[in-house]
């Protein structure tokens, strides 16, 4: 089940802006589907944890900051080839990289704040919706 699944969460920016409607109704046409979804929050040391893996990078204080400065949504998404499927619906982490029509060339504001995330292997998919849903029991 989990080779199916990615996890997604929409950045503050995209959500404060109002795209979560149109972000999501992209991911469903793109054929994936939604098994759980959630308005949340971050706390900073949530995002710290959640991010761990960029601790050593230069950006990680200033990511950690902005991924707690307001509600976020975060999702699962089932679809077969889920992780790299939806990599390439989103675009490049860069959105001056990125392919035009994906979600970041759409709606990414900086390399900071590029909209969404996606995850980038089935262990780090399984990892991060244990993170944001393993309170949920049916998850
Ligand atoms: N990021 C940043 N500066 C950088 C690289 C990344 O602020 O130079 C942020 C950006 O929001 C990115 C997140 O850190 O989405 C995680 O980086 P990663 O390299 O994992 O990119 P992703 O997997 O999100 O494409
Ligand atoms: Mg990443």
């Amino acid at each position: 089940m989990a080779t199916n699944r990615t996890l997604t969460m929409i950045k503050p920016d995209a959500y404060a802006d109002g795209h979560t409607g149109e972000i999501l109704q992209i991911i469903q046409r793109a054929g994936f589907k939604i098994v759980a979804l959630k308005l949340t929050q971050l706390s900073a040391e949530k995002a710290g944890e959640f991010y761990a893996v960029h601790k050593e990078k230069p950006f990680y204080g200033d990511l950690c900051k902005y991924m707690s400065s307001g509600p976020i949504v975060a999702a699962i998404l089932e679809k077969e080839n889920a992780v790299a499927d939806f990599r390439e619906l989103i675009g490049a982490t860069n959105p001056a990289d990125s392919t035009t029509g994906t979600i970041r060339n759409l709606f990414a504001k900086s390399l900071e704040a590029n909209a969404v995330h996606g995850s980038d292997s089935d262990e780090n998919a399984k990892i991060e919706g244990d993170f944001h849903f393993a309170d949920d029991e049916q998850f």
